[in-house]
């Protein structure tokens, strides 16, 4: 193992997995803290997926310090701790203190700070973060529910969260290239700055600055920023090349669509697979609440289906969702529906089911935690930010595409399959 990462949240993680495994490394991504008896032999980059983002500054610092000793100990010989790419924090934490515990940990004089993602649209410029082409704190983040970020200036907004001294590193430098920008972090470290935020606005700036960082034991940042570290690996010969990369295999057995996502790209995915052929079975929150739809009855739904992959959804126009979150409670509707879900997905293992396309945030939560997934290998992409992934149990082993609610092309249900060999 080379490469280690600590990331924020679960769809971040497999972001930066996947940014990884494009750029040829072989790797593994793993829910919640690594097991002691984890094996990290065999892959190139481990990327461990904590909850952390919101929770107290505190137990963020010790999860992701516990989850930075596991993966030194399994050989890692880099660290990248990856946030959200519009900087999702508040004056208190999370991204300042675990940043600041991690480099005090590895006895580093100077990490890096760069939430820059170009092919989403986040970019650093004078230590200024923009969404698109509006500054951060101009975008919808001002109101997000528990990260509102009102500040586009990343030294500031840093500074209040680390004792350490924040300083920035300008396009002027990065622009120059990979060696300007290590003169620049020795300038930086001269002046007694710790951790630097780095602007970047194209996908080679983020090129550049992680290959002037490839001696800095600790690097911080969106997915983007891990664009130019496998390269480094390879340059001192320890990473195979481009074309040697991992080969993947999806487990056999039959197929299943879960749907609990009632996003809009979601419902278009599903309308459009219902359209081409596609048998399907829609949930109703109330039936379930009432007993009349079951796990069961939905297995057998399933088991009675023949040729072509079924799919089983919940996903629902919004008047619908409110009317059932109405009766049921907003918090109760939801839990209802991801917990038959998860339900489904068990029972089908049990009766051979081995390929798994579960849509939405939550409902891949639920469905990776209770198959009991603790590991899951990054295979390729099927549309931007969506892979396939292989989980690591043996003959119980799965394959999963988790999708994010608004992610994907209205085809995603019918072409991801060509994609799983
Ligand atoms: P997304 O990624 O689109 O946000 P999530 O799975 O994260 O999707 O969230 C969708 C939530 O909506 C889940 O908690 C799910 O159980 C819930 N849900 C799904 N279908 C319905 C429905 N018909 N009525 C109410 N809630 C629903």
């Amino acid at each position: 193992m080379l490469l280690g990462a600590i990331a924020d949240d679960l769809t971040g993680a497999t972001d930066l997995a996947l940014m990884l495994s494009r750029e040829g490394m072989k790797t593994v991504q793993v829910v919640g803290l690594p097991p002691d008896d984890f094996d990290f032999s065999g892959v190139d980059a481990v990327v461990v997926a904590l909850k952390s983002r919101t929770i107290a500054a505190d137990e963020a610092v010790s999860l992701s310090l516990d989850a930075a000793r596991r993966l030194l100990a399994g050989g890692a010989e880099q660290l990248v701790f990856k946030y959200c790419s519009t900087f999702d924090s508040t004056a208190d934490g999370n991204i300042g203190p675990v940043a600041e515990a991690l480099v005090e940990m590895l006895g580093e004089r100077l990490t890096l700070a760069c939430p820059a993602f170009p092919a989403n649209g986040r970019t650093v410029y004078r230590g200024h973060l923009f969404v698109g082409d509006l500054l951060l704190s101009d975008s919808t983040m001002k109101d997000h529910p528990l990260t509102p970020m009102r500040d586009a200036n990343l030294v500031r907004v840093l500074q209040q969260q680390t004792d350490l001294q924040v300083g920035l590193v300008t396009r002027e430098a990065v622009a120059k290239g990979a060696a300007a920008v290590k003169q620049a972090f020795d300038a930086a470290t001269e002046k007694g700055d710790r951790i630097v935020i780095v602007d970047a606005i194209t996908d080679q700036d983020l090129r550049e600055i992680g290959h002037a960082a490839a001696n800095m034991k600790l690097i911080t940042g969106g997915s983007g920023i891990a664009l130019g570290l496998p390269e480094n690996f390879r340059r001192a010969g320890k990473l195979a090349p481009m074309e040697a990369a991992a080969s993947f295999s999806a487990p056999a057995g039959s197929a299943i669509i879960l749907a609990g996502s009632c996003s809009a790209a979601t419902r278009r995915q599903i309308r459009s697979a219902i359209d081409a052929g596609t048998a399907a079975i829609k949930l109703d929150p109330l039936a379930i609440a009432s007993g009349e739809t079951t796990a069961e009855s939905v297995m057998d739904w399933v088991s009675a289906q023949s040729g072509g992959i079924p799919m089983v959804y919940s996903s629902a126009e919004p008047d619908e969702v409110r009317q059932s979150q109405q009766a049921l409670g907003r918090e109760k509707a939801g839990e209802i529906v991801e917990h038959l879900l998860a339900n489904v997905a068990i029972g089908l293992r049990e009766r051979g089911f081995r390929r798994f396309l579960v849509a939405g945030g939550e409902t891949s939560g639920a469905v990776v935690h209770a198959l009991g997934v603790e590991a899951l290998l990054i295979g390729p992409e099927i549309d931007p930010g969506v892979p396939w992934t292989v989980s690591l149990e043996g003959d119980r082993s799965v394959a999963l595409a988790l999708k994010s609610g608004n992610f994907g092309s209205d085809d995603f249900f019918l072409k991801a399959w060509s994609v799983a060999q």
